[in-house]
């Protein structure tokens, strides 16, 4: 897989959203070369140009999601199931859910999203899906049987990609789901080809958001809806540059263990999708929905199931379990949200 990331895909932006998606962070601190720091993104005239340093430096964040997934994707099926993002909650909710209901939760981030991008259950134009970003292939099932749609989805781990087909083979589902490892950055699809453009969770690990949402328009049939639901760091106020750096270091230190480059707002998504024209452009902020999540992973993490499980997977998710306090903080102070952004692409 080769990334090539000509400037003449990237999109403009103003200047104040620049700072945000040039933040050194953009790579992972532990992957970056040293040469990179300075060369990894320039901002010239306004636009976001990304160098050849920071070319290979994707390269070796791809890698690093990669076995990221293959080694923990084994672990959070055995715990969680096939769902890998957050649930979705009533504000306030209290009551102290079960494993099921925590599932549940799971799916109901599903409707949710559909709902709120206005693709309801009657909907007959949806009969191809891309899943991008598609973790063992849960919304692609869910999807392809609630609307009885062919679905394909993508993903950097083979492991994903296989559990995922061996899952759809076993659900019968063969004939209208599939899977493979592909780069959402360079998607193997004609163009305008699908009517439901789905990211679950998955925009967060794109190290080059522009080409990301490009890509995500240009597979998209004509009045096709794309839905993105993913992590964000707040926005920006008016005339404020950069976040505080000590909300940076939080999400730096996330970026290391998640494989995460740098992280935007919702607006920015906004923002790009405006300046490509897309239509019915909509976004909120699901934080306060997805509060009860994080704890209840971490409750489940230190389970006797959860912890042998834990060691048996390896450093990586360790690792990763280490962090979720990071994010539990990171939602608690404001720097972290939770977006969902939609649009339709123009007939
Ligand atoms: N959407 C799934 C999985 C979310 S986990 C779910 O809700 O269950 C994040 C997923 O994004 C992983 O499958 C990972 O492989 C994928 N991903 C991250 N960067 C990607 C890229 N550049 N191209 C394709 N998939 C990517």
């Amino acid at each position: 897989m080769k990334a090539t990331l000509a400037p003449s895909s990237l999109i403009s932006l103003p200047r104040h959203k620049v700072s945000s998606l040039r933040s050194p962070s953009l790579l992972l601190q532990s992957q970056r070369p040293s040469s990179a720091l300075m060369t990894t993104t320039t901002a010239s005239r306004g636009s976001v140009a990304v160098t050849a340093a920071a070319t290979s430096s994707f390269e070796a964040l791809r890698e690093g999601i990669a076995e990221f997934y293959n080694e923990t994707s084994g672990l959070w099926e055995e715990i969680w199931g096939d769902h890998m993002h957050h649930g979705f909650y009533d504000p306030d909710s209290s009551v102290q859910l079960s494993d099921s209901g925590h599932r549940e939760a799971q799916i109901r981030m599903i409707e949710e999203s559909l709902r709120f991008a206005g693709v309801t259950e009657e909907e007959k134009k949806i009969k191809r899906v891309v899943d991008v970003g598609c973790g063992i292939g849960g919304s692609s099932r869910y999807i392809a049987s609630k609307f009885g749609a062919e679905c394909i989805g993508i993903t950097l781990s083979p492991v994903q990609a296989k559990r995922a087909n061996d899952l759809a083979a076993a659900q019968s589902l063969s004939h209208k789901v599939s899977f493979q490892v592909a780069d959402a950055l360079e998607q193997p699809f004609e163009d305008g080809i699908f009517d439901l453009v789905w990211s679950m969770e998955s925009g967060e690990h794109m190290p080059d958001k522009a080409k990301f949402v490009k890509e995500l328009v240009r597979v998209a049939a004509p009045g096709g809806r794309i839905i993105i639901v993913t992590w964000c760091h707040r926005n920006l106020s008016p005339g404020e540059e950069a976040l505080q750096p000590w909300e940076q270091n939080l999400l730096d230190r996330i970026c290391k263990t998640f494989y995460l480059p740098a992280w935007c707002s919702t607006s920015d998504y906004v923002d790009l999708l405006q300046s490509l024209s897309l239509q019915d452009i909509k976004c909120a902020d699901w934080s306060e929905n997805v509060a009860p999540f994080w704890p209840a992973v971490i409750r489940t993490a230190l389970t006797w199931k959860g912890l042998v499980s834990l060691l048996r997977s390896g450093m990586k998710s360790i690792k990763g379990a280490l962090t979720m306090p990071l994010m539990i903080e990171g939602y608690k102070k404001g720097v972290i949200k939770f977006g969902i952004i939609t649009c339709q692409k123009p007939l």
